[in-house]
């Protein structure tokens, strides 16, 4: 069954998004692979394009989340009354190739189970009837056409909940701009400031210029993050990760923010790097960061005025 076999029931832009998929543009990578068909890319030797995905969303896991930031999951009390959590849906796949991958089975692997339209919107209205804060869609860049067409689905069904774009980060502006009105909080990683260590280290060495201009075009949409009793109800939030040796760019990719898309941006400034995958083929990334090198990039940001939140 094809994800988008009734493609008059969808709006135009799903359509679009669903148009974009064939031949596949809707990342920077533009493999170019028509995604209906499996069509094998010209420069790979999977079967799909570098996302390694075809038509129909790979989901991995559906459930609540509390790991996730506090403004995502809600308060300890509403776990005791089993609700709150952030409630994910795994997409399988990634259009980045990070070697340091910490859940690489799922992104790399691609393991999951391929789901319809409706099972997606099926999820989505589970999760809000299991009292989860929003829909947070983890690596949804590769799957924004079917992640359209399931939140359409859903809202027909009573689907009521802010949703999350939990994204690495590598977006085109094209793409986003069909998501204007679909996506309530985005909430990209901004990996890199630097193009070489996006090479070596995501095999994306645009990466820089791609994700600055993704999260100005996140911003214009949904402006600074707006939080309501605790939890986030629109607005972006930047994850960034500290890496050893400075291999981020952690104060360019903060200048950024202050500079040219708001001095009240949110942003995680994540501690959480250790060294997952094929890390241990690259010395410099092959430790954790110390406790100096987050801090100082912590310190950075608040003496920017940046919302540093955790
Ligand atoms: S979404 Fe996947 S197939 Fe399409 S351009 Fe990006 S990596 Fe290639």
């Amino acid at each position: 069954m094809k994800p988008l076999k009734n493609i008059g029931d969808f709006s135009p832009t799903a359509r679009k998004l669903w148009a974009m998929t064939n031949p596949c543009v809707l990342c920077p990578r533009k493999c170019r692979v028509k995604r209906s068909s499996g069509e094998i890319g010209p420069s790979t030797s999977l079967r799909t394009g570098f996302c390694g995905i075809g038509d129909m969303p790979v989901v991995s896991s559906v459930g609540p989340h509390f790991g996730e930031e506090s403004v995502l999951v809600g308060r300890p009390f509403d776990y005791a009354q089993g609700k709150g959590g952030s409630g994910t849906i795994f997409f399988a796949g990634c259009n980045l190739g990070c070697v340091f991958c910490q859940n690489y089975d799922i992104s790399h692997f691609r393991q999951g189970r391929k789901v319809t339209i409706s099972e997606l919107a099926d999820f989505m209205l589970d999760l809000q009837d299991r009292g989860c804060s929003n829909i947070n869609f983890v690596t949804p860049t590769h799957q924004a056409a079917a992640i359209v067409a399931g939140i359409e689905t859903a809202r027909k069904r009573g689907l009521n909940l802010p949703t999350v774009y939990n994204s690495g980060g590598y977006d085109s502006v094209e793409a986003l701009k069909l998501l204007d009105g679909y996506i309530d909080i985005y909430m990209p990683d901004m990996k890199f400031s630097g193009g070489a260590a996006a090479k070596e280290f995501a095999n994306a060495p645009d990466y820089p210029e791609v994700n600055f201009a993704a999260v100005k075009e996140m911003h214009r949409q949904v402006g600074d993050l707006q939080i309501e009793n605790g939890l986030a109800k629109r607005g972006l939030l930047v994850r960034h990760l500290v890496l050893p040796n400075k291999l981020a760019g952690s104060l360019k990719v903060i200048d950024f923010l202050a500079e040219h898309v708001s001095r009240n941006t949110a942003i995680n400034v994540m501690n959480q790097y250790r060294p997952c995958f094929k890390a241990d083929e690259h010395p410099e990334i092959n430790r954790r960061p110390t406790s100096e090198e987050v801090e100082d990039v912590r310190q950075y940001a608040l003496k920017k005025g940046l919302n540093v939140i955790a």
